[in-house]
């Protein structure tokens, strides 16, 4: 493995011990292997406390106004990931029932929780808004007058954003662009939705518009589009003479994935933002709104690693060399959906026989089942464990049971070896849907 690799890609607790087996915060991964059996994922408690304090800190250096970071939960979350974020202290985004259930129940205050979601069901809408959470983001006009409906029956006043879609296009894959003329998500600005909502939001007594929100897509590396997107939510929200006293600006701070991907440090990112905002409160004579920084992928993604077990091997027609492993698209289906790009590498570090090209498939029945289209790996023989990096976000959240295959087991490691069981491995045959 190159330095660079286990410097940017792997968590910031890895290392290779004594044997030359690969470990993260004391751990062993083949021991881990041996204990839990693969294919399992770990996620390391220090690289997420350090991704939340890079971003914390850069607001802290470049924002004067009040701020706060909400973990967008749908990167990744189970009952107890909750409880390890809540100590975090950040906020949550939350997107579904069972997402706000398990905030609640991990102990986060309704006032940390932002409930976004272009159709909230009404069971959801009545929840968060008996729960008085922090904010309903509201998506479109069914859901304002449903939210107003809702908040009227329980002679109270929800709390909400309004998302806005400024209609711009950010470099991403076109499935996590989410700010295009064309998006279903969102208020757009270019056709009056936007001023519309905020119109009607303002004059009803049953909402209380707080904020203004945005998202533009996921693994961005350019500040650009957030700092058009702000001036145009400014412009937008004076336009309409509304003062947002809350403004968020999304998500979607990307994170490398292979060596040729860009680096990702988040002060170029909370820099721009903030300037930008700063710059337009002083044009407009206002203060500076709360900034709220909706980050899943840049916190959770490197903190994750998945081990596999390799199986079968053969040679394909044009001579590249085909590794199977026991897991693929149903716990990460990123590659089947975005064609996201992964590199791979043994856990035994000893094995440094001459690398060749080679791709790494899973074991379902679909062609499309591939976790890595190209990757330079030493011959690796049945039986030896490959690690895959970066996968803590949109991975295991997106798993399925294609092929009824069990969703992996999820280990926290903390240092000096300890571990802790997330999510147990799945038992399918004790879901009640298997009877
Ligand atoms: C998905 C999402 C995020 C987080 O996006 P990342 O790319 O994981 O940072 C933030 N806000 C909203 C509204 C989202 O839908």
């Amino acid at each position: 493995m190159t330095d660079s690799d286990l410097k940017r890609l792997y968590p910031i607790s890895a290392t290779i011990n004594s044997k030359n087996h690969f470990t993260i915060a004391g751990s062993d991964l083949s021991d881990l292997a041996e204990t839990y059996r693969t294919p399992f994922y770990v996620y390391d408690r220090d690289t997420i406390h350090e991704n939340i304090n890079q971003i914390r800190s850069a607001m802290a250096d470049f924002y004067s106004g009040p701020g706060t970071i909400a973990y967008a939960s749908k990167a990744y979350l189970s009952r107890k990931f909750a409880s390890k974020i809540a100590t975090e202290e950040v906020d949550l985004d939350v997107v579904s029932l069972t997402e706000l259930r398990f905030a609640l129940a991990a102990g986060f205050s309704p006032d940390r929780i932002h409930f976004h979601g272009n159709n909230k069901s009404i069971e959801e809408i009545e929840i968060a808004v008996d729960q008085d959470i922090h904010a309903i983001v509201v998506d479109n006009m069914d859901e304002l007058l449903l939210t107003e409906r809702i908040a009227n029956s329980k002679k109270k006043v929800a709390q909400i954003w309004l998302r806005i879609t400024p209609d711009i296009r950010v470099a991403t894959h076109p499935h996590i662009e989410t700010s295009a003329a064309t998006s279903k998500f969102g208020f757009h600005i270019i056709n009056g939705d936007a001023a519309n909502a905020i119109e009607y939001a303002v004059n009803s007594s049953a909402l209380c518009l707080t904020g203004l929100h945005c998202h533009l897509g996921s693994q961005l590396f350019d500040p650009l589009p957030y700092q058009i997107a702000i001036e145009k939510m400014f412009d937008l929200a004076i336009n309409c003479h509304y003062t947002p006293l809350e403004l968020s600006p999304g998500g979607g701070w990307g994170v490398p994935y292979v060596e040729d991907d860009p680096d990702n440090n988040p002060e170029k990112w909370v820099k721009a933002i903030s300037e930008t905002i700063t710059e337009k409160c002083n044009r407009y004579q206002i203060r500076l709104p709360k900034l709220i920084l909706e980050s899943g992928r840049f916190i959770v993604a490197r903190s994750g690693v998945a081990i596999y077990q390799i199986g079968t091997q053969k040679k394909s027609i044009n001579g590249e060399r085909i590794i199977a492993v026991d897991g693929g698209l149903s716990d990460n289906p990123r590659n089947a959906l975005y064609q996201a790009k992964y590199t791979a590498n043994p856990v035994d570090q000893s094995v440094n026989s001459r690398k060749n090209p080679c791709k790494v498939v899973g074991k379902y029945c679909e062609s499309g089942d591939v976790l890595i289209d190209n990757v330079m790996l030493p011959d690796l023989n049945y039986g030896d464990l490959l690690m895959i990096p970066v996968a803590g976000a949109y991975q295991l959240s997106m798993a399925s049971n294609y092929n009824l295959a069990p969703r992996p087991i999820v280990l926290w490691l903390e240092p000096k070896g300890k571990v802790e069981v997330l999510q147990e491995r799945e038992n399918l045959e004790q879901n009640s849907w298997w009877d």
